[in-house]
């Protein structure tokens, strides 16, 4: 017998309308005789509604989180009010709404005290978002006559504490899968599971990171054994690029899990960066899919990718990034120099998206978001101290306002020259390159510009992931 993980995004749950579009397909799967397991979002704007508000409650505006708990009962109450004609029903549901709201008061007012907003507490109201939208969802389901079942997701993955970040403990999630999740799909139930929230061991509410419903579906695929994983948005497919940034841009039909993992690491929104690995590792094929157009059958994610007579499949870009460098011609031999400034740069929380050394080894450039990029410099410049007092480390700078553009293709491994055609491109846009860095895999190319060139350089670089290189 199939069975299926698909997940629903914020967009596509976002109102009555739209869940009714996620009710045809997931009855559609359903009722051929699939097992199906749906991992849903929180309605569109809801995790930024929560966010918003936690941190207005810690600052002692009331009226802001008063106003966002006005619209979170709102927004559920008129998806019920749509979708669930029985009157019993519609009322159990809306106290259960009407509790988790009260639940979300009773945190935002323990925050006007405290006057401070945990990291732990800031999860526990972010969680919010998908055990509403579960809850909403189930109900219309079952008031459609379809044997749903909500599951927060507390209760099947399990993580360490790194709250709003958190990283997940496989061999415990497994098992918490195995006891129960697949018994529901036994007994023929449909579970509607919360995407982006876990728990510690000991108990506490965690989120995987913003967007992360698709990796919590992912995990649930793989534990689940599913023969298939769709993920259902609000575009055809995975794109040749931003859609937002380059209109052109066009539906991928087949790409392999290393491309989507580097497109994903390196910005395109479409997936979470983590969602390839646990589904690649048991081989699952991932599918993206539109909502909104479902006879489009989308982007398929397996471990083969199709031919592209582009080579570069796709372009995409992060930004909101600064660029460190460490410099000094007494570098030169040094040995543990770089190993040093990661671990210094690991200490401060912050993530490497990319490392750049000069072969000369007098010096060697990474990137980090921009948030945490001040304090990288400074804990780079604590750890050197001795270095650039006698003068083997000259300067450690932050380049701030810069962007990472990444193109990725797997057909780049054995095709000269494309390295050439991306450079001279931006050579004749008149863009400045920076920093420049080729992933081991071979399929994708990274380099540094200027935020300024942003949207000139993806939509440049878009257009070899829209002409066919030319027969030499
Ligand atoms: P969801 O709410 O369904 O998780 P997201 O907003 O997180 O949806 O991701 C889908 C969006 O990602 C699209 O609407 C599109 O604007 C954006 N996006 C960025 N890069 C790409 C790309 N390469 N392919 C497809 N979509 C992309
Ligand atoms: N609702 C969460 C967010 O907006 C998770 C997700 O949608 O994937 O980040
Ligand atoms: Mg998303």
């Amino acid at each position: 017998m199939q069975r299926i993980t698909m997940k629903f995004g914020g967009t596509s749950v976002a109102s009555a309308v739209a869940i009714q579009q996620v009710m045809e397909i997931l009855r559609r799967h359903f009722e051929t005789g699939s097992q199906v397991i749906a991992v849903v979002s929180a309605l569109a704007g809801v995790t930024d509604l929560l966010t918003g508000a936690a941190r207005a409650a810690a600052e002692g505006r009331r009226s802001v989180w008063q106003e966002a708990a006005l619209q979170l009962r709102d927004r559920h109450a008129e998806v019920l009010q749509a979708l669930v004609r029985d009157g019993a029903q519609r009322e159990v549901a809306q106290g259960e709404v009407d509790a988790l709201v009260a639940e979300f008061e009773g945190l935002c007012g323990a925050l006007e005290v405290v006057a401070e907003l945990t990291p732990r507490v800031h999860d526990q109201i972010l969680a919010l978002g998908e055990r509403l939208s579960s809850r909403v969802i189930a109900t219309a389901l079952r008031a459609a006559g379809v044997q749903a079942q909500q599951f927060d997701a507390t209760q099947l993955i399990v993580t360490d504490d790194d709250h709003q970040n958190a990283n997940v403990e496989f061999n415990r999630t497994q098992v918490c899968i195995d006891r129960v999740l697949l018994p529901a799909l036994e007994r023929g139930e449909l579970p509607i599971v919360t995407g982006f929230i876990g728990r510690t061991p000991e108990g506490a509410t965690t989120t995987l990171g913003r967007g992360g419903s698709d990796y919590s579906a992912a995990l649930i695929a793989a534990a689940s054994h599913c023969n298939e994983l769709i993920i259902w948005t609000d575009v055809d497919g995975v794109m040749t690029t931003d859609p937002r940034i380059d209109p052109r841009a066009r539906v991928l039909s087949q790409v392999s899990y290393q491309e989507v993992g580097e497109l994903a690491f390196y910005g395109a929104k479409v997936l979470h960066p983590r969602t390839v690995q646990p589904v690649q590792e048991r081989n699952i094929p991932l599918r993206v899919r539109n909502t909104f157009n479902p006879e489009h059958e989308g982007t398929l994610i397996a471990s083969q990718s199709a031919a592209s007579a582009t080579v570069i499949k796709a372009v995409t870009s992060v930004s909101h990034v600064g660029l460190l460098t460490v410099s000094g011609s007494g570098m030169m031999g040094v040995p543990g120099i770089a190993g040093r400034a990661f671990l210094a740069t690991a200490r401060v929380g912050a993530n490497i998206l990319m490392i750049s050394q000069a072969s000369s080894e007098q010096s060697f450039c990474f990137v980090v978001l921009d948030d945490r990029a001040h304090a990288v410099q400074h804990a780079l410049q604590s750890e050197f101290t001795g270095e650039i007092e006698h003068r083997l480390i000259e300067h450690v700078e932050l380049l701030e306002d810069v962007v990472i553009l990444t193109v990725v293709g797997s057909g780049m491994r054995g095709t000269p020259g494309i390295a050439g055609r991306v450079f001279t491109t931006m050579g004749a846009q008149e863009i400045n390159v920076v920093a420049i860095a080729q992933g081991a895999s071979e399929c994708s190319i990274s380099f540094v510009v200027e935020e300024d060139n942003h949207e000139r350089a993806v939509i440049a670089l878009h257009e070899l992931a829209l002409e066919p290189v030319l027969a030499k």
